[in-house]
């Protein structure tokens, strides 16, 4: 709880320029049916705070056309002198290691995730929007041939880490790892529905909120 309470008002400011204000609008020009938000209006939490838009919203709105804004330049602010943040890292990681781009590149996305990970514990959505936002920046500047690297090392990098954890059997182990993880986020789902509705109703309904575990 004192750790929640730590992180609650914890939040990054890293959309301020005109590109975020685009990205913004592109995704409020539908209204959100997870949290009521009309056109043009921010997402809310359950208890009023605005919040990243919910990913229904952002399913309705579609993907903004990054490739189209970037050739037009109008995601410049958004691309600091054009060396995404975690360009940045991963060239670090390079020359550190003295590997190639796309190993440089894979490794500054797990220490960024691994940094992030009290966030991501926390399900703090704006680490992973934050995270998602710098990924998508990363991978706009590699372009798909260079993002397809980065994403065929991380997977060889996951399921070395499983042979290694679990030779006898990877396969079932990783298949158990996502099972697991599929059921904590669907358990989180429930109760995060299950506070919804409390807070609507008002107290109604007060014993469906027992953990169910
Ligand atoms: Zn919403």
């Amino acid at each position: 709880m004192e750790q929640q309470e730590a992180w609650g008002h914890w939040r990054p400011h890293f959309r301020s320029g005109e590109s975020s204000a685009r990205i913004r609008a592109w995704f409020r020009r539908v209204e959100c049916t997870a949290c009521k938000a009309e056109e043009g209006r921010a997402c809310r939490t359950p208890a009023g705070y605005p919040t990243h838009h919910h990913k229904v919203r952002r399913d309705a709105a579609g993907l903004p056309p990054y490739q189209e804004w970037h050739e037009q330049g109008l995601l410049d602010d958004l691309v600091p002198g054009t060396t995404p943040v975690l360009a940045q890292a991963g060239l670090a990681a390079r020359q550190g290691l003295n590997v190639d781009e796309p190993l440089g590149d894979a490794v500054a996305l797990v220490r960024r995730s691994l940094a992030d990970r009290y966030g991501r514990v926390l399900l703090d959505t704006e680490t992973l929007d934050r995270l998602d936002h710098d990924v998508r920046a990363l991978l706009l500047a590699r372009g798909p041939e260079g993002s397809a690297e980065i994403v065929t090392i991380l997977a060889a990098q996951i399921a070395s880490l499983i042979m290694g954890a679990a030779p006898e059997a990877p396969d079932a182990a990783y298949n158990q790892m996502v099972t697991d993880q599929l059921a904590a986020a669907r358990a989180r789902q429930r109760l995060e529905r299950l506070l919804d509705g409390l807070e609507i109703d008002q107290g109604d309904g007060a014993s469906e909120t027992a953990p169910e575990e």
